[in-house]
């Protein structure tokens, strides 16, 4: 019974990577790009719904969350393009910042536009949790009780495991990859995501900097070397995990008062 359900669950991903991904020159969200400040255009409804909760999320983290933070990414070498030698200077930073704002977006009747030519959507920090809830959904509709779905490290459970009470799961040490600095138990349903600065990173300058940037500012964080988010959905734990990285320590018992169901 469990072979057809991850035939599925494969083709839930293969789509939405399909869809969603900026790597694929013909994905949703690179056609979005090249219609930028020409004409909207028609998404699929999980498009449509991924841009939306970006678009949540943004407004819940008052922008520490940027869908449009795509200009930035690609500079940073995170994206299509190499990374340069040394950081860029404040002048061409401040020039692809103002491709970046959020509320810019506009979503309508099943379509997407991005206003200015140049603006660009990134989904690499809410795709992965919204792909597991998609997954999850469809295990749940196959009669499957007890799972653990991990899409690189967005994490949901169902039921209980074969060996014990609860799921639980390792956090590992951002310092020490080899070390888990606590384990986290997970009611069926809950979802983890981390955001860490140690899997994906760039070098500029002698100086190492991460995938996650500040669109406040229009410089990768950082302060910040890992959060974990707990939330009832992987969408939400994926997408608070990011504007958390952001804000760090200082900014996090404020965008905990916004988003009183998730937990860090
Ligand atoms: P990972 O992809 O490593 O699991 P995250 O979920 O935190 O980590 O997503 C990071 C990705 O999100 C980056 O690779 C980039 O594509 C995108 N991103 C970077 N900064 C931001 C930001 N401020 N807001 C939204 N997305 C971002
Ligand atoms: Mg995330």
């Amino acid at each position: 019974r469990i072979e057809p359900v991850t035939a599925q669950v494969q083709g839930i991903f293969d789509r939405l990577e399909q869809e969603l991904s900026t790597y694929r020159s013909d994905s949703t969200i690179s056609q979005l790009a090249d219609q930028a400040g020409v004409a909207p255009i028609a998404v699929s409804d999980d498009a449509f719904r991924v841009l939306s909760l970006a678009r949540h999320f943004g407004e819940l983290s008052e922008g520490a969350f940027d869908v449009t933070v795509a200009p930035l990414v690609n500079l940073y070498g995170f994206g299509k393009r190499p990374t340069p030698a040394a950081l860029p200077s404040e002048e061409v930073i401040r020039a692809q910042l103002k491709l970046v704002d959020y509320s810019r977006l506009i979503l309508k009747d099943g379509t997407a536009f991005l206003p200015l030519k140049g603006m660009a959507v990134d989904l690499g920090g809410i795709a992965k949790g919204y792909a597991v809830d998609r997954a999850f959904d469809s295990c749940r509709n196959a009669g499957i009780q007890d799972f653990l779905i991990d899409l690189s490290g967005n994490i949901r459970v169902s039921g209980r495991p074969q060996w014990g009470e609860d799921w639980q799961i390792g956090v590992r040490d951002p310092f020490d990859r080899s070390r888990i600095i606590g384990k986290i138990t997970l009611r069926s349903g809950m979802a983890l995501a981390t955001s860490g600065n140690y899997e994906r990173f760039v070098e500029m300058g002698g100086q190492r900097y991460s995938h996650i940037i500040d669109p406040k500012t229009g410089y990768p964080v950082t302060g910040t070397a890992g959060v974990t988010v707990l939330a009832q959905d992987a969408t939400t734990a994926d997408g608070m995990s990011t504007p958390f990285f952001v804000v760090g320590l200082k900014g996090a018992d404020r965008l905990r008062q916004k988003a009183p169901s998730v937990d860090i």
